[in-house]
């Protein structure tokens, strides 16, 4: 059968293993496996978002409101803006969709990092879109505005944090390159990990409604899946101006989310205390990591987010390594595919941490 053409570059995102995979596959418990692998919460979810959810249950057979009246309020609240500049999406991944479709076809071209989340180019493809990258793995903006100068771009991707590397540039400079591209180019902060950059260092905070507002040709986004522990309720938003935000509505299936999704989200906008302590505990536990790295010789990427990653150089191979982790329970991202000789790991709760350097030492010894 004959496909729509540009259908064939598009490469099928990977997703994280789930547990299930591991337990079925090396026969692991699934009490015993640790998934690292998605940048989950690995406290779990608030409990006072799983009494809600439970109160609720009751109501599946209804349709949920899709004026999303009630969270659009909370989020205009958090981020003082109006309801009116706002969209919410199945995850923020629908909003990164929305975007790319808002503004590409065949002539398009769309500007990104080399090592980004992956979901960017895929989005582009779908719409036949030239796909540029700045040469390094890491965010450069002076390659950034280089290439924008050389090539224009309908659409530029900034993800602030950078998943899955870890890195994050700082406001001022983002701010800088920002007022060098024109109003007419489409550019989007991926925000899933800014609670995460906020915490660690204030330089690194990009606040909503100031970016818009001084930069209309920006959208700001965010997720509940990431610090707010919701990735299973697929809850995300955009925030940008009225103009663009009416333009991504016609993108939207109508319930784009659901009846529960809706309300775990209310829910854990109203637990912030949860939210700040799983960040708090986040690096707390990241530092060790950083000294597990340090002790054994190996780089890794200064984090601003709720995974590290740590590089190999030519002392192992991340597949290799992430291969035996998994066969031992352990779920993490090998970055092989991204050209990258590294892993990427979530980090995990205190006790699973100390349980993946056991088993790390492990592997490293059997793969010496
Ligand atoms: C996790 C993630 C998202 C969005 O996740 P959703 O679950 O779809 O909200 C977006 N961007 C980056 C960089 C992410 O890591």
């Amino acid at each position: 059968m004959k496909f729509n053409s540009v259908l064939e570059n598009v490469t099928t995102y990977e997703a994280g293993k789930p547990i299930e995979l591991v337990v079925r596959e090396y026969g692991v418990n699934s009490e015993d496996v640790i998934k690292l692998a998605s940048n989950e919460n690995p406290y779990g979810t608030s409990p006072m978002v799983t009494q809600k959810i439970q109160e609720l249950a009751k109501n599946m057979f209804i349709y949920p409101d899709d004026s999303m009246y009630e969270l659009k309020e909370a989020l205009a609240n958090k981020f003082d803006v109006n309801d009116k500049n706002i969209v919410i999406g199945s995850g923020s991944d629908q909003i990164l969709e929305f975007c790319v479709h808002s503004k590409c076809n065949n002539d398009s071209k769309i500007l990104m990092s080399k090592t980004t989340f992956a979901m960017y180019e895929i989005y582009g493809k779908q719409t036949g879109a030239t796909i540029l990258k700045t040469p390094d793995d890491e965010h450069n903006l002076e390659q950034f505005s280089t290439m924008y100068k050389e090539h224009g771009a309908d659409v530029i991707f900034l993800c602030l944090p950078n998943n899955p590397l870890g890195e994050c540039l700082d406001k001022e400079d983002v701010y800088n390159f920002l007022s060098e591209v024109h109003e007419d180019t489409l550019v989007v902060v991926d925000g899933a990990y800014q609670e995460y950059a906020t915490f660690k260092d204030e330089k690194k905070a990009i606040d909503a409604k100031d970016l818009i507002t001084k930069f209309p040709n920006c959208i700001y986004l965010g997720t509940f899946s990431k610090a707010y522990a919701l990735g299973g309720m697929r809850v995300g938003y955009g925030i940008a101006q009225e103009d663009i935000i009416k333009t991504l509505y016609k993108l939207r299936a109508p319930f784009n989310i659901t009846t529960l999704s809706l309300a775990a989200a209310i829910e854990a906008l109203k637990d912030e205390k949860f939210v700040q302590d799983s960040i708090a505990k986040n690096f707390e536990e990241m530092k060790r990591y950083e000294d597990y790295a340090k002790v054994k010789g190996f780089d890794y990427i200064d984090s601003y987010t709720n995974f590290i990653t740590i590089k190999f150089e030519d002392l192992y191979s991340s597949k290799a390594v992430a291969q035996e982790l998994l066969q031992r329970g352990v779920i993490v991202r090998d970055l092989t595919g991204y050209g990258v000789n590294a892993i990427r790991i979530t980090i995990g709760s205190n006790e699973q941490n100390t349980k993946v350097f056991k088993v790390l030492d492990e592997v490293l010894e059997k793969l010496k």
